[in-house]
């Protein structure tokens, strides 16, 4: 419910708070001003200037009345909507002893920057790795900058703190060469390319992205990536569908007269790959008239397939580039966002009760996060019924079945075992190491 009332609030912030119209009022000052300058200047004379002073000032005093007037307006908006966002969000600070991430504000930074950059927020980035960078002796941390700011200060909710001891691997010092690395032209103008192939996907228009598979279909290939395909394959069935999908008149090239020449340039190039799927496009051709009761039905169903596609190519695209498909900050936020309550309650009844959390790589409860945002899988082994880690990891033998290492270990008798689930026997060397 406090969700839905802040989204009202905020709707009514974004109605009413408008710097815009103070912004047109100090316009209207200047525009005054400089006509006076121009009249005094142009007469030369003492009188002339004496006259427009005098009839200067009542505009002037209007307008600067209506510049506050509009101004009030957007603080009264402002002080509404930061009552709403308290209501919403009471509890300001967790209960935590400390903040893992404090010492870590170097890394939250390229978070942010990299998000901003995803966005295609480019000068918004730019401005941000400025203002980062150590403009004298003292390096600004974004813990001091961002506490004058309501909307970010929620990243840092404990940034007022005393500082725990820095054990960290990076620290401020080694980022500057680092965030300047996202200045990069090339950097930016690949994230511009990205954004500018979404915003055709959204609008339906399939031709940038197939162009921009089309010029890296080696590296795609190589990743197994189907996305070409399927992109084509898209674009052959919204020809298909035609006016009714894409609102152009049937012609040559569009409808299903279009779709057949499209198919007939595209898709020999995927025919070692992808050929019953094309023998089902092909196919659909004779049942173009009722395609919905035909068994080709569900193939030419794309009522989400743009989404499908625009989530595969920013896969496709930032997995080129080495990052990952989705935004390391918005995951986070929103996986924080999620499990924050859970969190909030268990140190709350932990205090209550006196017990302490113990465990260090390990959460004392269960998160409620989606299966999207699930990125460690855990293998439990059958056989010692404990969790694999990075020294104790998985082992699969050539039968397929897979234990601990070190039950592997425990069950062998010299350098050979036998298999605890099958009759299989072998050498514990055979046995590989599964990477999850
Ligand atoms: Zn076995």
């Amino acid at each position: 419910m406090a969700v839905l009332q802040l989204q009202k609030d905020l709707d009514k912030l974004s109605r009413s708070a408008k710097l815009a119209d103070a912004v047109e009022d100090v316009d209207n000052i200047i525009d005054l001003l400089t006509a006076a300058r121009e009249r005094v200047a142009a007469a030369n004379d003492p009188h002339t200037t004496c006259l427009t002073l005098t009839k200067l000032q009542n505009p002037i005093k209007e307008e600067l009345d209506g510049l506050n007037r509009d101004l009030n307006q957007v603080y009264k908006a402002w002080n509404e909507f930061n009552k709403s966002l308290k209501t919403a969000f009471s509890k300001d600070t967790l209960p935590t002893e400390h903040d893992p991430m404090e010492p870590h504000s170097a890394l939250i930074n390229r978070a942010i920057a990299m998000h901003l950059l995803r966005e295609g927020q480019f000068g918004v980035a730019s401005t941000f790795i400025n203002e980062l960078q150590p403009s004298s002796e003292t390096l600004p941390t974004f813990q001091s900058r961002t506490q004058m700011s309501p909307s970010t200060s929620t990243f840092h909710p404990s940034s007022s703190r005393s500082q725990p001891p820095t054990d960290t691997l990076i620290t401020d010092a080694d980022i500057p060469s680092d965030l300047t690395a996202f200045q990069s032209q090339a950097l930016q103008s690949s994230f511009a390319d990205m954004y500018s192939i979404l915003s055709a996907l959204k609008a339906q228009n399939l031709l940038p992205a197939i162009n921009w598979a089309r010029e890296n279909h080696v590296e795609l290939e190589a990743r197994g990536s189907n996305l070409e395909f399927e992109l084509c394959k898209l674009q052959f069935i919204w020809l298909f569908k035609g006016s009714s999908v894409n609102g152009l008149p049937d012609s040559q090239e569009n409808g299903v007269l279009g779709a057949l020449k499209y198919g007939r340039a595209t898709f020999n190039r995927f025919q070692h790959r992808h050929l019953h799927e094309i023998q089902q496009l092909a196919c659909a051709l004779v049942y173009s008239p009722n395609l919905a009761e035909s068994p080709y039905g569900p193939v030419f169903d794309i009522s989400a397939a743009f989404e499908d596609v625009a989530s595969s190519f920013t896969r496709e695209f930032c997995s080129l580039l080495g990052l990952s498909a989705e935004s390391p900050l918005y995951v986070a936020a929103t996986a924080g966002a999620l499990a924050l309550p859970v969190l909030a309650k268990y140190t709350s009844l932990a205090k209550a009760k006196g017990t302490e959390w113990t465990t260090t790589d390990e959460l004392a409860f269960e998160t409620p996060l989606p299966k999207s945002m699930m990125y460690h899988s855990i293998f439990v082994c059958p056989v010692s019924r404990g969790q694999t880690t990075e020294s104790n990891p998985p082992v699969i033998l050539p039968c397929g079945h897979v234990l601990a290492r070190e039950s592997l270990q425990k069950l062998a008798k010299g350098s050979r075992y036998k298999c605890p689930y099958c009759p299989s026997e072998g050498i514990v060397k055979d046995a590989k190491e599964i990477i999850l």
